[in-house]
């Protein structure tokens, strides 16, 4: 099948996965189709000679769902405080997929509170928050499993062919184990998913001679995580199942940059929750958020941020951190993809600068004792939502993820060394 017509209908059958993005309902006139934010993220993508960074590629051009299967959501939204306005956060970004962190932040209150107590400061212990994470998230895979309503059916996690956050990743299983031992876990990655799981007539997931109730994707948010059209298969076999994923492809889009982009532009917000005080408290919490596109606000922001590219970052469409410009290379990289398709991947968000603290990083291979440094906290407030496109069964707050980095690093990811998990600690202002 020729590139344009893959593309034509795999942005037909995606229209009704993305919700979100869809609502939204603005055209992108580079493709010539009236097509949502998110489908446009798909379409970049997908669309022929070039492989623009972006998140997704999925070649599924007969792609049949079900929009009555419960999607579930272990969401992670991500702050910063905005200096010097210091009482207030904004977002830096909503994650809905493979949200990490949650079983070792919920470990390290405990460690935290030792050692205030070994430093004889327990007096202080009652200025740090519970943080019941890791079970909260699992609860949310343990009742999506029952309503799944299922009997013998198991849990399957979709991982990585290498982990690099194992750490955190199987406490899930083990905690799910715990307070459900009648509940099977099974491991596979994409490619074993293609080779093992099967539909059958009911179009239900069958792993092992087992009917999979939850897919839980610890795996699958980056290009190289479908090194081949397998990989590919896999996915799209799950999504077409009866199973409940973790996340489905249409919450998977909604955590995308573009969405949250497009989610920022007037009026959007005020489409999902009308518009009153509570719209204006979610649209506190935005910071400047714009569309590179090829229509006058593009060409307003690239301007924008040309002029002062210190203020900005530029995200293209992944997650999992490293990917984002900042500075002198937000200008280097408008003034390259200026006139080129390339630039409408991308969304410009205005920088947000969060106030410094003091305090000490303990790394492998540091000084010890580790000298004292400029740092700023990144806090993560996860949630859980069980719905279908009609009706929303559960929508809670599961706890939190505090991470600290150099002030002077650009991104805090853990996992690549830059920051370090942390507990917060709450002062009276
Ligand atoms: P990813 O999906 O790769 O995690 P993020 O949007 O979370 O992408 O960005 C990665 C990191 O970059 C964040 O954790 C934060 O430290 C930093 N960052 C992202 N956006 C901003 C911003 N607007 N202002 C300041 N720092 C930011
Ligand atoms: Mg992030």
């Amino acid at each position: 099948m020729g590139q344009s017509k893959r593309r034509r209908n795999g942005s037909a059958d995606l229209a009704r996965y993305a919700e979100i993005g869809h609502h939204a309902g603005i055209e992108v006139p580079s493709y010539g189709e009236p097509v949502c934010k998110a489908h446009a993220v798909l379409l970049v993508e997908t669309s022929g000679d070039q492989q623009y960074s972006l998140g997704i590629r999925p070649p599924w051009a007969s792609f049949q769902g079900d929009t009555e299967t419960l999607s579930l959501g272990l969401f992670r939204s991500d702050y910063l405080m905005q200096n010097p306005d210091s009482n207030s956060i904004k977002q830096v970004e909503f994650n809905t997929v493979a949200s990490s962190f949650g079983a070792l932040s919920s470990y390290l209150r405990d460690m935290t509170r030792y050692i205030l107590r070994q430093l004889g400061q327990a007096e202080l212990l009652k200025n740090m928050p519970e943080n019941r994470a890791l079970s909260g998230l699992c609860s949310g895979i343990t009742e999506a499993y029952d309503l799944f309503g299922v009997p013998g059916s198991v849990v399957l996690f979709v991982v990585e062919e290498v982990s690099y956050n194992i750490c955190d990743q199987r406490f899930h299983e083990f905690e799910i184990s715990e307070k459900r031992p009648d509940i099977m876990i099974y491991r596979r990655t994409l490619t074993e998913i293609y080779e093992e799981a099967t539909l059958n007539d009911k179009k239900q997931l069958i792993l092992d001679g087992h009917t999979v109730a939850v897919v839980y994707y610890r795996s699958g948010y980056e290009p190289a995580q479908y090194p081949t059209a397998k990989e590919w298969d896999a996915r799209l076999r799950v999504e077409r199942s009866t199973s409940i994923k973790c996340p489905s492809i249409h919450y998977q889009l909604a955590g995308t940059k573009k969405v949250q982009q497009a989610l920022a532009a007037p009026g959007v917000l005020e489409k999902f929750m009308g518009a009153g005080a509570a719209t204006g408290r979610v649209r506190d919490i935005f910071t400047g958020l714009y569309s590179l596109d090829f229509d006058e606000s593009g060409e307003r922001a690239v301007d924008m941020a040309l002029a002062d590219a210190e203020r900005f970052v530029l995200k293209p469409q992944r997650e999992g951190g490293g990917n984002n410009l900042y500075g002198a290379d937000v200008r280097e990289a408008l003034l390259r993809m200026r006139h080129s398709r390339e630039r409408a991947a991308y969304i410009l968000m205005e920088r947000i600068l969060p106030p410094l603290v003091s305090g000490y990083v303990v790394r492998p291979g540091a000084a010890v004792p580790p000298p004292l440094t400029d740092l700023v906290s990144e806090l993560g407030i996860f949630g859980v939502i069980i719905g279908t496109k009609d009706k929303i069964y559960c929508n809670r707050q599961a706890g939190h993820m505090l991470r600290t980095k150099l002030a002077d690093a650009n991104e805090g990811g853990v996992a690549a060394g830059l920051g370090a998990l942390d507990s917060p600690f709450l002062l009276d202002m």
